[in-house]
């Protein structure tokens, strides 16, 4: 079968490679893949700066963003042949510490987890994989190609939980939401703020095309200059583009008791001049809380669907901006002008 590898840390290794089909282990499942999405993490992995490959060869399958078809499943699954289903990313690491071993390995203490298509596992850019039936999630099949939206929108499923859960400490009514960047996990952000009936701003740089479009048809406003005015008074502050010059204006207008939850990694190696002191007395002073968050577990997994169920088909179908067959993959892994989330169809 074909699958899309890569060799991590070795930049432009990627290729379109026969490998074996999977034999199906006990209690996993045979999918057919229908979908992989590709993001941020995957172009990382690609120009060699993220990933592990398994421990006993030099490359692993790519895609950690499936979208399958059943076409085995064990019994005690629930599971059956022509169901959809999603991968769930990481695995427990084998310790286990005490996230993992309550089945919230996205909190996991020491690090030893594997991720499939990131760290130690492959992924799910193949014609076929297998897959535990404890780490699938069905997916209606309602959603048809935007059910490969239930990884990333796990994210956020989880960084809304977090945020709410720290919002519980004091009588908080949060009301605006300020998101940096209008790429896949911005947009979810602003999908999953306007199903909270917040105010959702989002800002970007860029101000015309896909991305400020989607914004606006989803109820949000839409900012591409003059940061510090649009930031200014979020209760909650949710960061996806990883840029410390970004989130350092952005942390200066939070609200009083406000919450800022970083989602967007940084590439590091730029040091970025910050008054620690300053924003002392802006965190201290303001009670609030700035926190990272990453990953997610199957409970985030399952809030996801249903978010997606709830949100309008055609906007969420226009979050994919490009389909790309299997034998066109290179493509896919290629940034372009006004791309959102491109998709590897099978
Ligand atoms: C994935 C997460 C993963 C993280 C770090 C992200 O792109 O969505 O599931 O934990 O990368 O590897």
């Amino acid at each position: 079968m074909r699958a899309v590898t890569v060799e991590p840390g070795k930049a432009g290794s990627a290729r379109l490679q026969d490998i074996p089909e999977p034999t199906r282990p006990r209690g996993h499942l045979l999918v057919r893949s229908l979908a992989v999405g590709v993001c941020g993490t995957d172009l990382e992995i690609l120009n060699g700066s993220l990933g592990k490959p398994p421990p006993d060869r030099s490359w692993m399958v790519l895609g950690h963003e499936s979208l399958g078809e059943v076409l085995e499943a064990p019994a005690s699954s629930g599971l059956s042949r022509g169901d959809w289903v999603v991968g769930i990313v990481r695995r427990p690491d084998p310790a286990p510490c005490l996230n993992c071993v309550s089945g919230e390995w996205d909190m996991c203490r020491n690090g030893r987890y594997t991720e499939r298509g990131i760290i130690s596992l492959d992924g799910y850019c193949s014609e076929l994989f297998t897959l535990e039936a404890g780490f699938a999630v069905r997916v209606d099949t309602r959603l048809g190609l935007s059910a490969v939206l239930t990884e990333p929108c796990s994210v956020l499923a989880k960084a809304w939980e977090q945020i709410e859960r720290l919002g519980a400490r004091s009588h908080w009514r949060p009301r605006r939401v300020f998101i940096t960047g209008a790429g896949p996990i911005g947009l979810l952000a602003a999908l999953l703020a306007m199903e909270r009936g917040m105010d959702v701003h989002v800002f970007d740089r860029i101000d015309s095309g896909a991305k400020p479009d989607l914004v606006r048809d989803l109820g949000a406003t839409y900012h591409s200059a003059d940061l510090p005015a649009a930031a200014a008074g979020a209760d909650i502050l949710i960061e996806c583009t990883g840029s410390g010059a970004l989130m350092r204006e952005c942390l200066e207008g939070l609200a009083p008791n406000g919450i800022a939850c970083l989602l967007g990694l940084a590439g590091g190696g730029r040091p970025d001049p910050v008054d620690l002191g300053a924003l002392n007395r802006k965190l201290v002073l303001n009670n609030n809380i700035v926190f990272g968050s990453v990953n997610a577990n199957r409970r985030h997994y399952q809030l996801a669907v249903e978010a997606l169920l709830k949100a309008d088909k055609k906007w969420l179908d226009r979050l994919i901006s490009r389909e790309v067959a299997l034998d066109q993959w290179a493509s896919a892994l290629v940034r372009q002008p006004d791309d959102v989330k491109p998709v590897i169809v099978f």
